[in-house]
C-alpha cells in the first residue's frame, strides 16, 4: 500500500513529477547561459499565463504574501486612498498591508461567504479619489470568487488601478488581464501555478508601471523596490544577465517546466478544466448533505471548495479520518468561522481520479464520524456531474 498522502488542500497541492524533477536537477550559475534561458522563458511564459501581452512580469523568491507586499509598496504612497473589496482573510491582510505603506484603506465588505455587490463598490468608488483597488480573485478562507471582470471594469471608469490578489487562483480560474483592465495580479509558485512553495510572482501592466513611474517618494522598503528589480527581469528576458538579488535558480527551473505545462494544455482548457472540476466536488459536497461557505453557487470558487462540518463533528474528528483513508484536506481559516468548516484544494494538474479519491476518503471520514448519510452518493454526484 502506497504510504504517500494525496495532498487536496489549497496549497501547496500536487506536483507535476517534472516539475519536481527539474526542482532536483543541478544547481547551476544564476549567469550560466542556460539559466538565463530558463528565466528568460519563464518571463515569457508568465504574460501568456496571466493573458497578458503588454504586462512586466517578475519573479521573486518569496511567497503570495511578499507578491502582495510588493505592489503595496511600489504603488502606494503616504496620504493615497486605497479601497478593500473584502471577502474574506486575506483582504483583511490586504488592507493592513496597505495601511503599513501610509493608504488610507476603506473596505467594502460582505458577511462572511458573501461577495459585496457590484453597486457597494461603486458607491464606495464615489465617495473618494482612489489611487487603487484591491480585489482577492478567490479568497481561500471562504472559497468566495469574485466577478474580477466586472470589478475592473468598474476601476477603469473611476480610474482607480485595479490589484488582483490571484494567488488561489492564477492559472486555474478564468482571469484575462488585458482584456479585462487588470492593472496588475499576483500569484504564488505553490498554489494552481503548480511549482513548490518559494516564489512570488506577478505581472504588472501598463497603468501599474506608470503610477510606480510617477512616484514622488522612493520606495521604503530597500528590497521590495521595482527600481532594483525591474531591470533584471527586463535583462533576463532579453537574454541578458542583471544581478541585484540571487535568483531562486531551481525554483525558477521548476516554475519554468510547470509554465510550460500549463501552456501546453492551454489556459482556455484550463479554465474549463477548473470548472468542471470544480462544479463535481461542489455537487459531491451537496450530496453527502454538507452546506458550503459561499453564500450562492455563482460566487463559488472552482480552484476550492468550502464545506461546512455536519452538526457535532469538528476538525479533529473529520480530518485526520480522511487523512488516514489518503488524503490531506485543511481545516477552516477565517476567524468568524474557523471551526465551522473545512477546505478542499482542487487546483494545478488536478484530476478526476483525485477528486474521486478526495470524496472517496471524506466518505470513509464521516462515515468514521458516525455521520448518515447514502454511501457512495458523494462519489456518484462526482461522476454525474463531470459525464454530461
Ligand atoms: N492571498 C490568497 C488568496 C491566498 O490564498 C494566500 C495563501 N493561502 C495568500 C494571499 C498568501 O500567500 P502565501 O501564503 O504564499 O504568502
Amino acid at each position: 500500500m502506497k504510504d504517500r498522502k494525496l495532498l487536496m488542500i489549497p496549497g501547496p497541492i500536487e506536483f507535476d513529477p517534472a516539475v519536481l524533477a527539474a526542482l532536483g536537477a543541478p544547481t547551476t550559475s544564476h549567469v550560466a547561459p542556460d539559466f538565463i534561458e530558463v528565466f528568460g522563458q519563464a518571463l515569457e511564459r508568465m504574460r501568456e499565463v496571466f493573458l497578458c501581452p503588454d504586462g512586466q512580469p517578475f519573479i521573486m523568491a518569496g511567497s503570495g504574501t511578499l507578491a502582495m507586499d510588493l505592489a503595496g509598496a511600489n504603488l502606494i504612497e503616504p496620504g493615497d486612498k486605497a479601497l478593500v473589496v473584502n471577502t474574506g482573510y486575506f483582504g483583511d491582510r490586504y488592507g493592513t498591508l496597505l495601511e503599513r505603506y501610509g493608504a488610507e484603506v476603506t473596505h467594502v465588505r460582505a458577511p462572511v461567504g458573501g461577495c459585496p455587490a457590484l453597486e457597494e463598490v461603486e458607491a464606495a468608488l464615489k465617495t473618494a479619489r482612489f489611487k487603487l483597488m484591491t480585489v482577492t480573485h478567490v479568497d481561500t478562507s471562504t472559497g468566495v470568487l469574485t466577478d474580477v471582470k466586472a470589478l475592473a471594469a468598474l476601476a477603469r471608469q473611476y480610474d482607480t488601478l485595479i490589484v488582483v490578489d490571484g494567488v488561489c487562483s492564477v492559472a486555474g480560474e478564468e482571469l484575462r488581464m488585458t482584456e479585462w483592465g487588470v492593472d496588475l495580479a499576483l500569484t504564488a509558485s505553490q498554489k494552481a501555478v503548480g511549482t513548490p512553495p518559494g516564489l512570488a510572482l506577478f505581472v504588472a501592466g501598463p497603468r501599474a508601471l506608470a503610477a510606480f513611474k510617477a512616484r514622488t517618494k522612493p520606495v521604503l522598503n530597500f528590497y521590495a523596490d521595482w527600481t532594483n528589480w525591474l531591470p533584471v527581469m527586463e535583462a533576463y528576458e532579453a537574454r541578458k544577465v542583471a544581478y541585484f538579488g540571487t535568483p531562486a535558480v531551481n525554483l525558477i527551473a521548476a516554475l519554468n517546466v510547470s509554465l510550460g505545462l500549463i501552456l501546453k494544455e492551454g489556459m482556455e482548457a484550463r479554465f474549463a478544466r477548473h470548472r468542471a472540476i470544480g462544479e463535481a466536488c461542489r455537487a459531491a459536497i451537496a450530496a453527502l448533505g454538507l452546506g458550503q461557505v459561499p453564500l450562492s453557487p455563482d460566487i463559488a470558487a472552482h480552484t476550492m471548495t468550502a464545506p461546512r462540518f455536519p452538526a457535532g463533528i469538528g476538525a479533529a474528528e473529520l480530518l485526520p479520518k480522511v487523512s488516514a483513508a489518503g488524503v490531506m484536506l485543511a481545516a477552516g481559516l477565517h476567524p468568524a468561522i474557523r471551526a465551522e468548516y473545512f477546505r478542499i484544494g482542487h487546483m494545478g494538474v488536478v484530476t478526476q481520479g483525485d477528486l474521486l479519491a478526495t470524496i472517496g476518503a471524506l466518505e470513509t471520514g464521516l462515515a468514521g464520524c458516525g455521520y448518515a448519510f447514502e454511501k457512495g452518493a458523494g462519489v456518484a454526484a462526482v461522476m454525474a456531474s463531470l459525464l454530461v
